[in-house]
């Protein structure tokens, strides 16, 4: 069984009440072959949300204790990210998830780059709290990006 991003298969959770849909990972879900998940959703969050960012740090810094999520208001989110990357990883670990195809960019399902806790529209090197949790753990994890040039 593949794990997909929510968004990416059309569902509008993300932070703005949008979803990010790849029509070839939507179309897995309706094969039956991928599993959608919501990193923050599971955690508590609910949409629309305030947008948040990893401070002083990446996904693996967070899980490490040495960095934090702040939502755009300042208010320390970690914990509910956390939350949400140990029930994702329970979920993989439950359907055996061969492979894990997480959204570019996200605090929680980056998987190359996030944005780097200044809310100015810049990017840096580092994966997202899920992200992190499950390659930790053995998993897989790839962008949209990726799997659309595994498509290819
Ligand atoms: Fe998409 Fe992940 Fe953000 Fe949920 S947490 S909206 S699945 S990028």
């Amino acid at each position: 069984m593949i794990l997909v991003s929510s968004c990416l298969a059309g569902v509008a959770c993300r932070y703005n009440g949008t979803h990010r849909l790849v029509d070839k990972i939507h179309n897995l879900v309706e094969q039956g072959q991928a599993t959608m998940v919501c990193p923050e959703l599971l955690g508590g969050f609910q949409t629309p949300r305030e947008p948040a960012e990893i401070v002083n740090g990446t996904g693996e810094d967070v899980l490490l204790g040495k960095a934090r999520i702040l939502d755009r208001s300042g208010n320390d989110v970690t914990d509910l990210y956390l939350l949400g990357a140990q029930r994702t990883l329970d979920m993989a670990r439950d359907l055996q998830a061969t492979i894990v195809v997480l959204k570019e960019y996200s605090p929680s399902c980056g998987g190359k780059m996030v944005y780097d806790g200044h809310f100015s529209n810049t990017r840096v090197v580092g994966e997202g709290v899920t992200t992190a949790l499950l390659r930790r753990e053995g998993f897989q994890v790839i962008s949209e990006e990726e799997f659309a040039a595994t498509c290819e």
